[in-house]
């Protein structure tokens, strides 16, 4: 028996943190995790979780819509935020007590404190100024948003965090950013009938997806009444009576009830501890690691956000699990990141996994892409103006797809299953033997049969 309190320490209590807990836990090891907040972290309190809640509420109005052409008859309706709120933090608390549960199942000792290093192998729980000692500690504490300090009046506005909490749905907002979080909640608050205004200094919102994708999605929330507003960005804000005043670089005044903030997010490390254990960051804070999530310092490991890798649940999740193989199964495993599907959920819906178009055209000599754009069978009766497009990316040489895109309803749910297809090899010929499931829009991604164009040495042809 090791001289220490615990064989492993967690500290957060996150995606990441909770399956290195429970899973090393249930492997007869003595752990505990300690977090401030609440258990879940980002993902299941303030993110991917009560985020996509919101995103079902803010379809229905359009649900309402459309049943008209399906010979319905909706009578008045109306949208109630409290009711909306409330459901919300019901749902997020039952999920709170499953995470915790779920740990308490696995005998990992819960801890309910903000904890901090002192040492390489002693934590300090701030709650009751204990320390205990670990021979093995994981820091999966995460991120949070960035406040934009150098922007005059960021203190009036909102980050996400508050987004899940407002007390009243504001008539107006306004949203600084052009990644998934701005482009998700200018979705959700223009579905809810908030007059909604994104604010995005490049030239296209999305600045990582496929170009199709971005521009397609653009035009779609304009239609919607979503206005955009592309190489800008915010130069002060300040608060008055009526609200909120904005200066903007090029498009005037605006004012809005509530504005938000969505420019990416910081790691959580400051206060930690890490200088005195010795644990090394970078330029933006974040816990530097090695292949295998280890840190500087031998026994201490950095997973999930916090070590700003790709900020995504299921990456902190796979590299808790690496952690667990690496440390525990004498089989150290180096997280993959090749091939990761990933989802905006805004309206119409991304999908998508493997390489955009530009990206492609930068590695592989000559490029296929196949391309369809077209109405999807219920906008027929619905009447609703939308399209979708898919897009397949091939290398040439090997026939490989080395990326697929979609636009348009269930697209998360598409790209999860395109994931696999890619992950294992697929070629474009293993497509086109697939039989189409009829009639359903997935079914364009195996009848494409021939190029739409081509790309060589990055041209297209
Ligand atoms: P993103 O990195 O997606 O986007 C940040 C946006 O802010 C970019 O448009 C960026 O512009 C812009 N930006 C950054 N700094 C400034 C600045 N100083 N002034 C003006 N604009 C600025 O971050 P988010 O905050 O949207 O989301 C954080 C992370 O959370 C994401 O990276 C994602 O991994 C994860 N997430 C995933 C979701 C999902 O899977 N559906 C949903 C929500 C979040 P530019 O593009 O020019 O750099």
């Amino acid at each position: 028996m090791s001289s220490y309190d615990y064989d492993l320490f967690v500290i957060g209590g996150g995606s990441g943190g909770v399956r290195t807990a429970r899973v090393a836990a249930s492997l007869g090891k003595r752990v505990a995790i300690a977090e401030e907040y609440r258990y879940g972290g980002t993902c299941v309190i303030r993110g991917c979780v009560p985020k996509k809640l919101f995103v079902y509420a803010s379809q229905f109005h359009e649900h309402f819509e459309d049943a008209e052409g399906f010979g319905w008859t909706v009578g008045e309706s109306s949208f109630n935020w409290k009711k909306l709120v409330a459901a919300k933090d019901a749902e997020i608390a039952r999920l709170e007590g499953l995470y915790k549960k779920g740990l308490a199942g696995a005998n990992a000792e819960i801890l309910e404190t903000r904890a901090e290093l002192v040492d390489a192998h002693t934590v300090r729980l701030a709650k009751t100024g204990q320390t205990v000692t670990a021979k093995t500690i994981v820091i999966a504490t995460g991120g949070r948003p960035n406040p934009h300090v150098a922007l005059p009046g960021h203190e009036f506005c909102i980050s996400s965090n508050e987004a899940f909490h407002l007390e009243e749905l504001p008539k107006s907002i306004v949203i600084a950013g052009g990644g998934y979080i701005a482009v998700e909640f200018a979705n959700i608050f223009h579905g809810l009938g908030v007059e909604t205004t994104l604010i995005y200094r490049g030239a296209e919102i999305l600045s990582r997806f496929d170009e199709d994708l971005r521009r397609g999605l653009h035009e779609a929330m304009v239609a919607k009444g979503i206005r955009i507003l592309c190489h800008d960005t915010l130069q002060k804000v300040s608060k008055g009576e009526g609200g909120l005043t904005l200066e903007t670089m090029n498009n005037g005044t605006l004012q809005a009830g509530v504005v938000l903030l969505a420019l990416g997010r910081d790691p959580n490390t400051e206060g930690l501890g890490l200088e005195a254990a010795g644990v090394a960051v970078d330029e933006r804070g974040a816990i530097i690691v090695d292949d295998y999530s280890r840190t500087n310092v031998e026994n201490i490991y950095a997973l999930g956000d916090v070590t700003n890798r790709v900020q995504l649940t299921p990456v902190a999740i796979h590299e808790a699990m690496c952690f667990i193989e690496t440390e525990y199964k004498n089989n150290p495993t180096r997280p993959d990141y090749e091939l990761i599907p990933t989802a905006v959920f805004s309206q119409p819906e991304i999908g998508t996994v493997g390489l955009a178009e530009e990206e492609a055209g930068k590695r592989y000599g000559e490029l296929e892409v196949y391309r369809a754009q077209f109405r999807p069978l219920k906008a027929t009766l619905s009447g609703r103006a939308e399209r979708m497009i898919m897009k397949l990316i091939v290398d040439a040489a090997s026939r490989k797809v080395v990326g697929a895109h979609i636009l348009g309803h269930d697209a998360g749910e598409m790209a999860q299953l395109l994931g696999i297809t890619l992950k294992a090899g697929c070629t474009k010929d293993d497509f086109d033997q697939t039989m189409a499931l009829h009639p359903t829009a997935a079914e364009e991604l195996v009848t494409m049969y021939a190029p739409s164009y081509r790309i060589r040495e990055g041209k297209r042809v």
